[in-house]
């Protein structure tokens, strides 16, 4: 009983400074880069924890659960973490006294890290079933590793194997559960982050519908004049005011089509979209815009991909993006679009270009309200398209390299 609550009472520090993390840590410290030290520190303070409180049996024999810390410090954080927790626990360990358990520790890390780190990047980008199930697979194989190291350096006992095999359970559950509350909160504060962003959009969309109308008339009034004025017998200098004024306020009206369609509340205009189609159309609208880019098109495209809801906004959404794409090859090049099923019933639209490509932090800013890199980008085309995408309950996937080009994977419910 008391090799049990020796593990309870390690597991109950150990998870102190986890709690620290996501209770006082998460929101404030906005860098990602600063978030992974703490958190690296944190766990480091765990397997500190774990390490001076073992569970003591047999011959100078430590059991303990610095597995725990030791794993999710290094598939949440970086490779830098990784190593910096192993060094902590073979230092502690050799601070500790050397004896057959400190070779045991090294020969253990030395066949278990690696894999963790092999593991790592595939970590990072599953979803949560997948996490649970590599996080569990880990730590039963390092306890596997543990089990077999302990018993070549000193024998296999029935009494060692019971207290081991005690820890082998308590290792794989923490993990399980563990990996479940840490998605669980990273799920919340997920939901958190939405929840301001749309109340933001709620904000913005009922300003901008307000404020574009006002501004479009006297806008559109100004136009019309400009063109009367606009005779064969003007000097070419005033011709070329009159047409820089007309473009810049089909500039301006451009932007209010943007925000009108982002502010108007959608009206209930939902019918059934051959995607195929739509593309096509939407090709053919863009074309001599691209032509002037010195950009070729290429659509691969299959038939009866049916969607539901509003044609027009996924023309916009769809423009938008194309648009960009086209913009991001100043040189020319090529435009690549598809559309295709995927085998879990959502039509998947590739659009992708060989332009300048985006750091990640670009990526991370797409969407936001005005964030442009144009000389004269409005900044609302990407919010426009999101909003639509997320209108007609899809996903939006951008994969980007700077100056190798970029991809949007745009992915909508399909229906029959
Ligand atoms: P705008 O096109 O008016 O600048 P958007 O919202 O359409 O505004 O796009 C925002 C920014 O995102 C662009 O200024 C550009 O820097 C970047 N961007 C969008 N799509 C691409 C792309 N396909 N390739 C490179 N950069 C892109
Ligand atoms: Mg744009």
């Amino acid at each position: 009983m008391s090799i049990i609550k020796d593990f309870l009472l390690q597991l109950t520090l150990m998870v102190i400074p986890i709690f620290i993390y996501f209770t006082f840590i998460t929101e404030r410290v906005k860098s990602e880069k600063n978030r992974i030290v703490i958190m690296s520190i944190l766990w480091g303070i765990s397997i500190f924890i774990c390490m001076s409180f073992p569970v003591s049996f047999g011959q100078n024999a430590r059991l303990d659960l610095r597995i725990i810390p030791l794993l999710f410090g290094s598939l949440y954080g970086k490779f830098g973490s990784a190593i910096f927790l192993s060094a902590l626990i073979i230092l502690y360990r050799l601070y500790l006294g050397i004896s057959l358990g400190f070779y045991n520790t090294v020969l253990v890390l030395l066949l278990s890290l690696p894999v963790i780190l092999l593991f790592q990047k595939a970590f990072a980008s599953s979803n949560k079933d997948k996490k649970v199930k590599i996080a569990v697979g880990l730590a039963f194989y390092y306890c596997i590793i543990g089990i077999t190291f302990f018993g070549v350096l000193r024998g296999f006992s029935i009494d060692y194997l019971k207290v081991q095999i005690i820890q082998l359970i308590f290792v794989v559950v923490v993990t399980w559960f563990l990996t479940k509350l840490n998605e669980g909160i990273r799920d919340i504060h997920q939901l958190r982050l939405e929840m301001q962003n749309s109340e933001k959009l709620r904000v913005i969309s009922e300003l901008t519908s307000v404020f574009a109308h006002e501004i479009r008339n006297p806008m559109q009034v100004t136009r019309g004049f400009l063109q009367l004025l606009n005779e064969p017998d003007l000097s070419n200098e005033k011709k070329e005011y009159i047409q820089i004024s007309i473009e810049e306020l089909d500039r301006a009206n451009e932007i209010i089509n943007d925000l009108l369609s982002f502010g108007k509340p959608s009206i209930n205009n939902n019918e059934r979209i051959d995607v195929g189609s739509q593309l096509q159309r939407v090709v053919k609208i863009i074309k001599s815009y691209s032509l002037s880019h010195n950009v070729e098109i290429k659509t691969d495209l299959l038939e009866n991909c049916w969607i539901y809801g509003n044609s027009q906004k996924l023309k916009q959404s769809l423009i938008n993006i194309l648009k960009n794409a086209i913009e991001s090859m100043p040189n020319g090049g090529i435009v690549w679009i598809t559309c295709t099923f995927t085998s879990d019933g959502f039509i998947k639209i590739i659009i992708k270009d060989q332009g300048i490509g985006m750091t990640k932090k670009q990526i991370d800013r797409l969407g936001t309200p005005f964030y442009s890199l144009k000389e004269r980008g409005t900044g609302l085309g990407m919010m426009v398209s999101f909003q639509i995408i997320r209108s007609l309950k899809g996903k939006v996937q951008v994969n980007s390299e700077k100056n190798l080009g970029t991809e949007f994977i745009i992915l909508l419910p399909q229906i029959n």
